[in-house]
């Protein structure tokens, strides 16, 4: 067990968005939810927390052909400085007899065996989750009827930190105390969560299903005189879809002084562009993490000018610049343990790969806020690598910061890093101001991704979240 000070809500945010192109697939909504007082961050060991979760949520959509994934994580109890929390993976899927519930626990077992020839599989994932669970001081059962569903928990032992940031993102934000907002979604789970979310903040959340029902709710309040200042609005409903239901808002005079955000997912092709088009102020790409909605909130309604207190760039800056997980492709060693040294020195988490290929398959199995990237290694250069990359992120929307490390600094190159979908170069010889610049700019952009100057100079599927100019 490697105890480290990580962010929990952005460990368990980062394996849901890792699975929501399958979940897309198979047109399985996949949501999670994080209680309002579960710490962001805690001491504990993000790696094998992450396998657990990417074990259970791998099943949950393999089982499951129809209906939702939900994730959710919850704050069981706390003795002394230790946290008791639990983590559920739900499904609307095949479901597991009661029989077998306490089996599958067991290596190499399955439910059945015409599962095995089904859905293929080893037998293993429960087996060693439960091993997983039980180093963090935890355990893991099952909850399940055939046809039903399954909801597999497990809970972990995670360690206080004194992190002021903790404090900052529990609390209610002053510029959104009693502020009405109207949640459009067909899915009753994801009104929910967002409802919770919104709650949290002091804000005062209303919900519709549809857009019909929404356009009532909105020129009701209008006619009572107290218009909605906003709307979350889900990008995709049967019937009236989001963007018909904003083109309806847009067109109604009645209802112009209402702030549109849309939810849309990554896969869609074309969001973005007709949330111009229709002159949307924002829109998210779901599923949505709870500090880029506020992020989004603040911005598009102009709070965070007024009141510097609960931006929450600022609060992310200030934690992430204790906390980047920076993936390193270098061949050389000693480059390589330098680069190493700086960046723990600096309080970072460095993570080393020696190639191109290393470096795209640690990115698969991981996330993290940084790369530093070799131009010139064996098996796999630093050009090829992020043209994958990048290739990759299309379909994910994530959009990795990656900064190449060249050799020589001929003009030219600096072309060559970009076009392949770098972001910045730092030429050799690295040193400390230059790394520390180059961090500096990554965090800063991570604050601000939803800043119209970088919407400007970043291809919009890159982003997770921006905004848009009316
Ligand atoms: P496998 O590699 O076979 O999936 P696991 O240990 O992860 O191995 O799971 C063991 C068995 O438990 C599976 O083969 C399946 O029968 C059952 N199972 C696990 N998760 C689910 C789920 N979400 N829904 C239905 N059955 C499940």
């Amino acid at each position: 067990m490697d105890p480290v000070t990580f962010d929990l809500h952005r460990t368990v945010e980062d394996v849901v968005r890792a699975f929501t192109l399958k979940a897309y697939e198979k047109r399985v909504e996949l949501m999670h939810e994080i209680a309002n007082d579960v710490p962001r961050f805690m001491v504990g060991d993000p790696g094998r927390l992450r396998q657990i979760l990417v074990n259970l949520l791998g099943n949950a959509l393999k089982f499951t052909q129809q209906g939702e994934v939900v994730v959710r994580t919850l704050r069981k109890g706390k003795t002394g400085k230790e946290f008791e929390i639990q983590f559920d993976v739900a499904d609307t899927g095949i479901g597991i007899p009661r029989n077998k519930h306490s089996a599958i626990f067991e290596a190499f077992a399955q439910a059945d065996a015409s599962t095995t020839r089904n859905y293929g599989g080893t037998g293993l994932g429960l087996a060693i989750s439960a091993k997983l669970a039980g180093m963090m001081g935890g355990r893991i059962w099952v909850e399940s009827s055939p046809g039903k569903g399954s909801t597999f928990s497990f809970t972990a032992q995670l360690g206080e930190t004194s992190s002021p940031e903790n404090q900052a993102a529990l609390m209610p934000q002053g510029g959104l105390l009693h502020m009405p907002v109207l949640v459009v979604d067909d899915n009753a789970t994801n009104r929910r969560i967002l409802q919770d979310i919104t709650q949290g903040w002091g804000m005062k959340p209303y919900e519709a299903e549809g857009g019909d029902l929404a356009l009532e709710i909105l020129l009701r309040a209008k006619d009572e005189g107290h218009a909605f200042p906003l709307a979350l609005i889900d990008g995709h409903m049967p019937g009236m879809d989001g963007f018909e239901l904003a083109k309806r808002i847009k067109e109604d005079p009645r209802l112009s002084g209402a702030t549109i955000m849309m939810l849309t997912s990554a896969e869609s092709q074309g969001d973005a562009a007709r949330c111009r088009e229709l002159g949307i102020s924002a829109y998210l790409i779901k599923p949505i993490r709870k500090t880029e909605l506020l992020t989004a909130i603040l911005t598009v309604l102009g709070h965070d000018a007024e009141s510097p207190a609960p931006a929450p760039a600022k609060t992310e800056t200030v934690t992430r610049e204790t906390l980047l997980r920076i993936l390193i492709a270098e061949d050389n060693h000693i480059n390589q343990a330098l680069l190493v040294r700086m960046l723990e020195k600096m309080g970072h988490i460095p993570v080393t790969t020696e190639n191109g290929l290393q470096a795209i398959e640690r990115l698969a199995a991981e996330s993290f806020d940084l790369v530093l990237m070799d131009v010139q290694m064996p098996e796999m250069d630093g050009f090829q690598a992020t043209r994958k990359i990048r290739e990759q992120e299309r379909v994910t929307g994530f959009h990795v910061p990656i900064v190449a490390l060249t050799a020589n600094a001929m003009k030219g190159d600096e072309d060559d890093c970009l076009k392949a979908g770098m972001d910045r170069y730092l030429s050799k010889p690295i040193s400390g101001e230059k790394l520390r610049e180059a961090l500096t700019w990554v965090i800063e952009r991570q604050g601000q991704s939803w800043q119209a100057e970088v919407s400007q100079t970043v291809p919009a599927s890159d982003r997770q979240a921006e905004a848009l100019r009316p």
